[in-house]
C-alpha cells in the first residue's frame, strides 16, 4: 500500500504516519527527518539545508527528488511505504509520478489533513517549546504555512484528478483521526 499524506505542518500527518507503520508495518518516510538527521550528522547535505531549514525555505527540488529516489530504491519500500512532506512542489509531484511510474507502482490513497492556520500556528509552537525546535519560531511557522498554500496545496487538485484523495479533518483527537484514517486504508487493502 502507497500512502501520501499532504497537510500544512502541524495537521498531525507525521502522528498518524507514525500509527499507520505501526498498523500496517510500511515504512515511514519524512522529508524533514532525513534532512534533520543529515544537519544532526553534518553530512555535505545536511550542511547545504540547515540554513534552508532554519529560514522556512524549502529546500531545492532536485535534492529532494535525488533523496526520495534514492529512498524509494531501498527493499524496505517494496511492500508499501507512507510518504509525509513529499512532494510539495508541481514539479516534485511530477517527479514522483514518473518514478512511480518507472517502477510499475501507482499511490493508492492521499489523504488531505485539513487545518486552519491558526490551529498549526499554536500547535507549532507548542510543538517548539516542547522539542526544542528552533526552526519553529512565529515568523518561520508563517512563513512555512504561506509556502504551504501557495506550492503544496495546489497538489491536492492535481490528485483528485486521479480519484484516490480522501480529506481528513485534523482538529480532533490523535484516535479519532487515525480511526478514519483506518476505516480508509481498509478500504484500499480490501480492493487490492
Ligand atoms: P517538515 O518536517 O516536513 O515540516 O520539513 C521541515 C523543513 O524541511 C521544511 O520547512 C523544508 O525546509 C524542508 N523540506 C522537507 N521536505 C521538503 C520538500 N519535499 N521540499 C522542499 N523542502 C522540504
Amino acid at each position: 500500500m502507497n500512502v501520501l499524506l499532504l497537510g500544512p505542518q502541524g495537521s498531525g500527518k507525521g502522528t498518524q504516519a507514525k500509527r499507520i507503520q505501526g498498523e500496517y508495518g510500511i515504512p515511514h518516510i519524512a522529508t524533514g527527518d532525513m534532512l534533520r538527521n543529515a544537519i544532526a550528522q553534518e553530512t555535505q547535505l545536511g550542511r547545504k539545508v540547515k540554513p534552508i531549514l532554519e529560514s522556512g525555505e524549502l529546500v531545492p527540488d532536485d535534492l529532494m527528488i535525488d533523496l526520495i529516489r534514492e529512498r524509494l530504491e531501498q527493499p524496505d519500500t517494496a511492500e508499501g511505504f507512507i510518504l509525509d512532506g513529499f512532494p510539495r512542489t508541481p514539479a516534485q509531484a511530477d517527479a514522483l509520478d514518473a518514478m512511480l511510474s518507472e517502477i510499475g507502482r501507482e499511490l493508492s490513497i492521499v489523504f488531505e489533513f485539513q487545518l486552519p492556520d491558526q490551529i498549526a500556528t499554536e500547535r507549532l509552537l507548542r510543538r517548539a517549546e516542547l522539542e526544542n525546535r528552533t526552526d519553529d519560531t512565529p515568523e518561520v511557522i508563517a512563513r512555512r504555512l504561506a509556502l504551504y498554500h501557495e506550492q503544496t496545496e495546489p497538489l491536492v487538485e492535481h490528485y483528485r484528478a486521479h480519484g484516490n484523495l480522501v480529506g481528513i479533518h485534523g482538529d480532533r483527537t490523535v484516535n479519532e483521526v487515525f480511526s478514519e484514517v483506518q476505516q480508509a486504508l481498509d478500504q484500499v487493502a480490501a480492493r487490492s
